[in-house]
């Protein structure tokens, strides 16, 4: 018996940008005694089915944009007689859809780290239930990575995780509702043995792969201290205490190592909390600037960001700390007008953001826009190859419309328009060349930092705002052709004598020395 674990992809580059965890960790949750273990990503090389036996069992994880690529290749598992379940968020969402679409015998929904070993054991004894529920685990029950299954060469950056959550409520996501509002942390610990174990294997860029890395904001402390129980003070606290513990043990990994995470703006008014990121070797993030005007963040509900000039300094405070920020705007909020898209740009130039994405809004199944939206289109809503648009995910690739939030004034053509000049702009030649000055210093480098921004904007902008297939099929045949010296840039040595214990200790001497750096500054 084979059991399968299978990312599915229309669309293969030969070379991952970031290697798809859940893969690795329900590697982890499968008991070694069901048979050979098969990891398959579909980003990297499009899967053959035909390999599918009656007997196997297939797991295939799925988000809304993968999911009919996956039904398809549950379809064809089930018709080879092999044991079908289905899990991840899309699958969490619409657990039917996978039963009658996708050939599923199971779905597990939430978690994956216990119910999969559960589905596993029922579907080898021949008798699955149709839904397992994972739930939320805590923090102590995450999993490593199995990377010893990695195949060699063909990712970028490792991918770690070390909190689940967010206490936000951002109206375009679903994490929150996903995931829940309260963060679940790993232990430190066991982030770090995860961590050593990928830099024995030569990654040294390491995506920390977490909802958002700044869960606990100073705002949040000081609300909790005026209440009089002080039990969500301590809880709060104690959150943001083992945050600075785990970045005190990553600060002892050796110097080369480059984290990059997710968080939230608020974080640029914490220096403590930058300080110690600095430290940790956390030398870029995702920001979700979201919007440029109050109006905007209050369309999405992110009032907790900034607008205007008191935004264009919270995100240089990130660069002041050395962490490098790839800004991600959204257009297409009800409050956008023709001119936000250029005062969005400015932004992006004058707060110094390293990389910057432009997504125009999207209503994705499982947030507070989808539900809205779908409601919007009534009982009836159009139909595309005869399925409603409502479902868009469902419609064949080649007619699939790209489906946005209805705007007030503006079509979603001339959105897509503004969006990708926006792009143009940012990511011409002379703008990354001049950007590049600030990021890097070696021409070497610069050279590199032009390269990865072209690919950057080639995989996200052309395959993922473009509507002309002929321009995504182009930009992914260049992106698969820019892939593989992209990856050498990012390649490590592998480090086989690294040990905890050894970056335990070197942590420790550089708390000394910085004491004592401290005490002969005094
Ligand atoms: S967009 Fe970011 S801050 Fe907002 S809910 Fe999602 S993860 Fe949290």
């Amino acid at each position: 018996m084979t059991i399968y674990l299978i990312n599915p992809s229309h669309v293969s580059f030969g070379i991952g940008v970031i290697t798809p965890r859940w893969l690795y960790v329900l590697a982890s949750a499968t008991p070694a005694d069901f048979g050979e273990l098969r990891l398959i990503d579909e980003t990297l090389n499009s899967f053959d089915t035909a390999a599918i036996t009656a007997g196997d069992i297939v797991g295939i994880g799925i988000h809304t944009g993968n999911a009919l690529r996956g039904y398809e290749i549950g379809t064809a598992a089930r018709a080879a007689g092999a044991y079908v379940v289905f899990g991840g968020i899309h699958a969490t969402l619409y657990p039917d859809e996978a039963r009658d679409l996708g050939g599923a015998h199971a779905v597990v929904t939430g978690d994956g780290e216990q119910a999969w070993p559960m589905a596993l054991r029922d579907c080898a004894s021949g008798r699955p239930r149709p839904q397992y529920d994972g739930g939320r685990i805590e923090g102590d029950k995450f999993l490593p990575g199995r990377w010893d299954l990695l195949p060699a060469g063909r990712y970028m950056w490792a991918s770690v995780q070390t909190v689940r959550g967010c206490p936000k409520h951002c109206s375009f996501c679903s994490v929150w509702r996903t995931d829940g509002q309260r963060p679940r942390q790993r232990y430190v610990e066991g982030v770090l043995e995860e961590i050593v174990d990928l830099r024995r294997r030569g990654f040294r860029f390491i995506a920390l792969a977490d909802d958002n890395f700044y869960p606990v904001t100073l705002d949040d402390l000081r609300m909790a201290a005026r209440r009089q129980d002080s039990s969500q003070l301590e809880r709060l606290e104690a959150i943001r205490a083992e945050r600075f513990a785990l970045m005190e043990a990553l600060a002892g990994l050796p110097s080369d190592t480059v984290f990059f995470t997710q968080i939230t703006m608020e974080a640029a008014e914490d220096p403590e909390f930058l300080e110690a990121m600095r430290r940790a070797h956390i030398k870029g993030a995702l920001v979700g600037v979201e919007a440029v005007t109050p109006e905007g963040l209050k369309d999405v509900y992110k009032n907790f960001n900034e607008s205007g000039e008191a935004l264009v300094e919270r995100l240089r405070g990130f660069r002041r700390h050395g962490i490098h920020v790839l800004g991600s705007f959204i257009f297409g909020l009800p409050s956008d007008r023709a001119e936000t898209f250029d005062a969005s740009l400015t932004v992006a130039e004058r707060a110094e953001l390293t990389f910057a994405q432009f997504v125009m809004l999207t209503p994705f199944p499982g947030t507070l826009d989808f539900a809205a939206w779908e409601k919007s289109l009534g009982a009836e809503p159009p139909r595309v190859t005869g399925v409603p648009v409502s479902r868009h995910w469902l419609i064949p690739q080649a007619n699939r419309p790209k489906v946005y939030m209805n705007h007030p004034v503006m079509s979603a053509d001339e959105i897509r328009r503004r969006t990708q000049a926006v792009w143009d702009r940012f990511y011409s030649f002379r703008s990354i060349w001049s950007r590049s000055r600030g990021a890097v210093r070696s021409v070497k480098a610069r050279l590199a930092f032009v390269l990865i921004s072209k690919i950057y904007r080639q995989m996200y902008a052309n395959t993922g705002i473009a509507t002309d297939s002929a321009r995504i099929n182009r930009s992914a045949r260049w992106a698969r052709l820019m892939a593989i010296p992209c990856r050498r840039l990012f390649a490590g040595r592998p480090m086989p004598e690294l040990q905890v214990a050894s970056v335990r200790s070197r942590q420790k001497a550089g708390r000394m020395l910085e004491m004592l750096n401290g005490d002969l500054t005094r």
